[in-house]
C-alpha cells in the first residue's frame, strides 16, 4: 500500500482565496482587515516567517504592518507598544513573533495582547475557551490540521487519535480540537514509554516534536492518517518533518508531506483568524 498525499499547499490556496473574498466584503463596508506583527531582534528564521505572514496578508487583501524592534528592547517598551495596538481600532490582529529574547517574559507579553486580537490563539483566555469548548481563536497549526482532516473527510468521532508532542502551541490545543470532534485522544511527551505502542494504535497520528525521524513506518497502523508537523532544517539545506516519510508512506493511508503539508495551512489559518477578528469587530 502507498499513502495518499494530503496537499496542504493546495488546500491553503483555497482557504486564502476564501479569506480574500471575505476581505473584499469587509472593505465594501469601509473596514480594511489589519494584522500587525511585532518582531523583536534579528533571528533569521523569524524574519522569514514574518515576511511570509505579511506577504500572505497583503495577497489576501488585508493590511499588514511589521514593527521591528531591536534585540535589546526593554520589556516595558514592548508591553507599551502592545497596549497601543490593543487600543487601535485599525488593528484587528496582533502577533508577537516567538521566540523572544531571553530578558523578555514571553508569558507576560502574550497575556498583554488583547484576547480579542490574539490571532495566534496563545492567550490564556483563548486557551481556556478552547478547553471549555467555546473557542474564540484556535491556534493556527492545529486549526489548519483540523481543516485538512475535514477536507479529506477523515472520520474523527470514535477514532483513536495519538499526538506526539505536547507543546502549548501545537500538541495541547490539537488534543482539545480532536477531543471536541469526538476522538479518543492520547497525548505523548518525551517521558512516554514505548512510543511505538502508542502510535501503532492511532487511526489519526499527529507528530510535533522537532525530532526528525522520531516516527517511522514500523510505528504506524496500516491505513492510518499521519500528520507531520515537524519542520527540521538539514545541515546540507532542505527541510524534513518528524516522520520518516519513505517508510511511513508505505504503510499509512494518507500522509502530509514536508514541505507542502501543515506549514502552508498554518499561515492560511492566521489569515482566517485575522479576518474573523475583523468581522467580529464589524459586527460589534
Ligand atoms: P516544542 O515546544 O519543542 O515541543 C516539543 C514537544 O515534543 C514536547 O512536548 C516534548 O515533550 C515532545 N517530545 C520531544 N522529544 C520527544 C520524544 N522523544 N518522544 C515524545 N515526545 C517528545 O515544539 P513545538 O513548538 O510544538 O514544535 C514541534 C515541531 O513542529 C518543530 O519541528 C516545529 O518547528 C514544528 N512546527 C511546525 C509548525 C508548522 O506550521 N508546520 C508550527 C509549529 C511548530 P516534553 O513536553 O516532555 O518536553
Amino acid at each position: 500500500m502507498s499513502a495518499r498525499i494530503i496537499d496542504g499547499k493546495a488546500l491553503a490556496q483555497r482557504v486564502r482565496e476564501d479569506v480574500r473574498e471575505r476581505a473584499v466584503a469587509l472593505k465594501a463596508k469601509g473596514i480594511v482587515p489589519g494584522l500587525t506583527v511585532v518582531l523583536v531582534g534579528e533571528n533569521p528564521a523569524s524574519q522569514v516567517y514574518v515576511r511570509n505572514k505579511a506577504a500572505a496578508c497583503e495577497q489576501a487583501g488585508m493590511r499588514s504592518r511589521v514593527i521591528g524592534l531591536g534585540a535589546d528592547t526593554p520589556e516595558e517598551e514592548l508591553l507599551d507598544l502592545i497596549g497601543t495596538l490593543n487600543d487601535d481600532p485599525q488593528v484587528h490582529g496582533i502577533l508577537v513573533q516567538l521566540p523572544l529574547p531571553g530578558h523578555i517574559d514571553t508569558g507576560l507579553v502574550i497575556e498583554t495582547i488583547s484576547a480579542a486580537k490574539d490571532v495566534d490563539g496563545f492567550h490564556i483566555s483563548n486557551a481556556g475557551l478552547l478547553m471549555t469548548g467555546r473557542p474564540l481563536f484556535r491556534p493556527c497549526t492545529p486549526y489548519g490540521i483540523m481543516k485538512m482532516l475535514e477536507s479529506e473527510d477523515i472520520p474523527l468521532r470514535g477514532a483513536e487519535a495519538v499526538i506526539v508532542g505536547a507543546s502549548n502551541i501545537v500538541g495541547k490545543p490539537m488534543a482539545m480540537l480532536l477531543l471536541a470532534a469526538g476522538a479518543t485522544v492520547t497525548l505523548c511527551n518525551s517521558k512516554t514509554q514505548d512510543l511505538g505502542a502508542q502510535t501503532r494504535r492511532a487511526d489519526v497520528l499527529v507528530v510535533a516534536t522537532g525530532r526528525p525521524g522520531i516516527v517511522n513506518g514500523s510505528m504506524i497502523k496500516p491505513g492510518s492518517v499521519v500528520i507531520d508537523v515537524g519542520i527540521n532544517r538539514l545541515p546540507e539545506g532542505g527541510l524534513v518533518g518528524d516522520v520518516d516519510f519513505k517508510s511511513a508512506h508505505a504503510v499509512a493511508g494518507a500522509i502530509t508531506p514536508v514541505p507542502g503539508g501543515v506549514g502552508p495551512m498554518t499561515i492560511a489559518m492566521l489569515l482566517v483568524n485575522t479576518i474573523e477578528a475583523a468581522e467580529r469587530g464589524a459586527a460589534s
